[in-house]
């Protein structure tokens, strides 16, 4: 049997885990113990990385033997059947005490049910978001650790030491009890759905609008990113604006297929809003946008339908321009609104006590939505804790009341020229549902009380009524 060396494992080496294993590894202190179920993958990463020192072993049972006590260890595997696989033999070898750590893009509800399973054995187990991609793995991400206090205990100086650092505070804290940490990754990668489309949106519409190249945009981009919507999204998004396709010496960004990929976070996001009754329609736009993108049968089908019969044009560039910068950080702040309102759900559902101060913080480094903003948003849960909605705190109402003209100009002109802003549209939508005094719910209450008998509250009396409508059956 090896001898117990390394203070920490990593399960699992494709290129997230041989990334998260060489960032441990690099760092004072840790020896690394590595293990995949395929050996000669496991042969390959030491004999690339001999700087890493890494102790590898070629069973499960090896694995546990060089690991100091209590035991830890990140699974870095494909997420779902993998997942329990190696949970399940790791159960086999670790004792009352040890920490297991799934680092995958584990669905919440999965986690609750592999934290209450693994914690019957006595061992702690965490669910542990991690974004950043394999960059962020390789030199700092943003972790998202839930399950107990007493793993944290244990984990928590080892993933401070690897997380990203923003404003020298490592970007990893304990996020709550069980799932919370997958849970509040999953938000972190639909409202990153969310901004992506925005994004999108803005660069279609000033293309369109004002015939600029995608090399111009990317210029504009550039000087989005020296102001308040400073983050990687806008700075990668000038770079692929910027590239040129080797081979056509065409924008790069004009060969690709408009067909956009998903994974399924973004979506869990909403079908978890739905449950919770949390309206995250930028999200869900932007979930649908990728979806419509991708039906390259119905949109040819429909490529011949008519649109806007009076031309459209944009009389002042420049303006223009700034218009939708504007209505792009309106949507920007409706989309983390309502990340956040549904992290608040998901909280209270759940039984997590989430900081949502904390979160915004661990989200400043490493992960795809870092960005300047995020310090406005623990501010403003810092001031208020129970703030009912990110949106109306001081310093975004601010921000919107300036952009709010701006936007709403943008959505008209969008509507007019023919050109899809689904996200632009939804947010605006939703930000005046929001303010209204008065919704036309109201008459929905009416005609559920008049086919179905519901009741309704009125707004001067105590207590549900039911109408005997000329219609009652
Ligand atoms: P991956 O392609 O998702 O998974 C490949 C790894 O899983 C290999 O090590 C493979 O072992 C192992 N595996 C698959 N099924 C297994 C089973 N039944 N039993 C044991 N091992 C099994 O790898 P990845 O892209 O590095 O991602 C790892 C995890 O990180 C995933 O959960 C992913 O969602 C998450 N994640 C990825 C990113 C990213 O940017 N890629 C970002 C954040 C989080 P073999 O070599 O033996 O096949």
């Amino acid at each position: 049997m090896a001898q117990a060396q390394a203070n920490i494992g990593v399960i699992g080496m494709a290129v997230m885990g041989s990334n998260l294993a060489r960032n441990l590894a690099s760092r004072e202190g840790n020896t690394v113990a590595i293990y995949n179920r395929s050996a000669d993958k496991t042969r390959t990463v030491v004999s690339e990385f001999p700087e890493a020192g890494f102790v590898a072993s070629e069973t499960i049972e090896e694995f546990a033997a060089s690991l100091t006590k209590p035991r830890t260890a990140i699974i870095m595997v494909k997420a779902g059947a993998g997942t329990d696989a190696v949970i399940n033999q790791l159960t086999t070898v670790f004792e009352p005490g040890d920490i297991i750590v799934d680092g995958g893009n584990a669905l919440f509800t999965d986690t609750i049910r592999r934290e209450k399973a693994v914690r019957e054995t006595g061992i702690n187990f965490v669910g542990a978001g991690i974004s950043g991609g394999e960059e962020g793995a390789l030199k700092g991400p943003s972790i998202m650790p839930g399950g107990s206090a007493e793993a944290w205990a244990t984990l928590g100086p080892i993933l401070k030491t690897i997380a990203a650092v923003a404003e020298d505070e490592p970007c990893v804290t304990h996020v709550g009890t069980d799932g919370a940490g997958h849970f509040v990754k999953m938000i972190h990668n639909g409202i990153e759905y969310a901004d992506m489309q925005l994004i999108a949106e803005a660069y279609d519409l000033i293309r369109r609008g004002t015939g600029k190249s995608p090399a111009e945009i990317a210029d504009i981009f550039t000087e989005w990113n020296k102001g308040e919507l400073e983050s990687y999204l806008i700075e990668i998004t000038a770079e692929v604006l910027r590239q040129v396709d080797a081979k056509t010496g065409q924008p790069l960004v004009d060969v690709i297929v408009d067909q956009a990929g998903a994974k399924g976070t973004g979506a869990w996001t909403v079908q978890t809003a739905l449950d919770l009754g949390i309206p995250v329609s930028g999200i869900a736009e932007a979930v649908f946008a990728r979806s419509l993108s991708s039906k390259p049968a119905q949109r040819a089908a429909a490529s011949s339908l008519p649109g806007p019969t009076s031309k459209w044009t944009v009389d002042d560039a420049d303006a223009f321009v700034e218009d939708v910068r504007q209505a792009l950080y309106a949507s920007k702040i409706i989309a983390y609104s309502q990340g956040f309102d549904e992290i608040v759900a998901g909280a209270e559902q759940y039984d997590w006590d989430i900081k949502k101060g904390d979160i915004a913080k661990i989200w400043r480094g490493g992960c795809i939505i870092r960005a300047q903003f995020l310090n406005r948003i623990t501010e403003a849960y810092d001031e208020n804790p129970g703030l009912v909605a990110l949106v109306t705190a001081p310093y975004f109402t601010d921000a919107v009341s300036q952009t709010q003209d701006a936007w709403r100009r943008v959505v008209v002109a969008a509507a007019q020229a023919g050109i899809p802003s689904p996200a632009f549209s939804s947010s605006l939508s939703y930000y005046d549902g929001l303010r209204a005094d008065r919704l036309p719910a109201a008459l929905v209450q009416g005609q559920r009380d008049f086919f179905g008998a519901h009741t309704y509250r009125r707004v001067d009396a105590e207590g549900t009524f039911h109408t005997l409508w000329s219609g009652d059956r």
